[in-house]
C-alpha cells in the first residue's frame, strides 16, 4: 500500500487531533521547571487527554507505559516519564501523540529548564529551524527527499548532526504510515508530494555525532557519544500552497 491521500473531511478531523496535541504541549511547556518530575508532566498530559476526549497514541504502543515521551539531555527520543526530576540547565524533549475520532496528531518540542548553555540554546534553535526548513520544502510537486535535504542542510550548516536511525513518517488513521521521511539525504528523490498527504516531520538533531543507541530499558534512545540531542515535530498536510501545520 502506498501513501494514503486524505479527503478534506479527514484532514479536518486531523486538525482537531492536532489542536489537542498542540494544546497539551503548550500546557506542558509552561510546567517545565527545575523540580518537576517527568512523571508529573505525564500525569498532566493524561488528565488533559481525558478532558479532550482523546487517547494518547503512545500509551500501550508496543507496550509503551505512559501517555507521552520525555527525553532529557543526551536522550534522543522514546524516554519514559517517571521519577526523574528536572534540574536547571537540562533540556527536555516532549513528544505528544493524540488519537481523536479515529485520526492521529503527533508533535514534539524541546524546552530548556531555566538557564541553559549557549550550545544547548543553539541546538534547540537549530532543531526548530530544521523543522521549519523541512516544512517549507513540503510543497505539492516537490519530492519527498527535498524535505530530508532541507533538514540536513540546516542542521549541518550549524555544526550539528541529524539522527539517521529514526525518521519522520506518514500519519493518518495510523500513527506510522508510509512514507518514511529521513532527516538527511540528497534532494530530488522519492515520491512526488501530492495534495492530501499528511506527514509527521520530526528532526532529531545531536550536538555531536549522529549515532544513537538504545538503553537497557529497551525504550530510551540516547546519543552514542553522550552529547545533547533535541527534537521538534509537527504533523502537516500537503496543500496546493505552503504545507498546513495541523498541530497548532
Ligand atoms: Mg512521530
Amino acid at each position: 500500500m502506498g501513501i494514503i491521500i486524505k479527503s478534506p473531511n479527514e484532514i479536518n478531523i486531523m486538525r482537531q487531533a492536532g489542536r489537542i496535541v498542540a494544546t497539551i504541549l503548550a500546557a506542558l511547556k509552561s510546567e517545565v521547571r527545575s523540580g518537576i518530575s517527568t512523571g508529573m508532566l505525564d500525569a498532566i498530559a493524561t488528565r488533559m487527554f481525558q478532558e479532550y476526549g482523546a487517547r494518547a497514541s503512545f500509551n500501550g504502543y508496543r507496550g509503551f507505559p505512559a501517555s507521552i515521551c520525555t527525553s532529557v539531555n543526551e536522550e534522543v527520543v522514546h524516554g519514559r516519564p517517571g521519577g526523574r526530576v528536572l534540574q536547571e540547565g537540562d533540556l527536555i524533549a516532549i513528544d505528544v501523540g493524540a488519537i481523536y475520532n479515529g485520526f492521529q496528531g503527533d508533535a514534539a518540542i524541546t524546552v530548556g529548564v531555566g538557564q541553559i548553555s549557549p550550545e544547548a540554546e543553539s541546538l534547540i534553535d537549530t532543531t526548530r529551524r530544521s523543522l521549519e526548513a523541512g516544512i517549507a520544502a513540503a510543497r505539492e510537486g516537490a519530492r519527498l527527499s527535498d524535505i530530508s535535504a532541507a533538514i540536513q542542510l540546516c542542521a549541518e550548516s550549524n555544526g550539528f548532526s541529524p539522527v539517521r536511525q529514526y525518521v519522520g513518517h506518514g500519519i493518518g488513521r495510523q500513527m506510522h504510515e508510509k512514507p518514511e521521511i529521513p532527516n538527511f539525504g540528497p534532494p530530488g528523490k522519492g515520491p512526488i508530494l501530492k495534495r492530501g498527504m499528511t506527514l509527521a516531520l520530526e528532526p532529531m538533531i545531536n550536538a555531536g555525532g549522529w549515532a544513537t543507541k538504545v538503553l537497557p530499558d529497551r525504550w530510551t534512545v540516547v546519543t552514542a557519544d553522550g552529547s545533547l540531542s533535541a527534537h521538534f515535530e509537527h504533523t502537516i498536510a500537503i496543500t496546493n500552497g505552503a504545507a498546513e501545520i495541523l498541530t497548532v
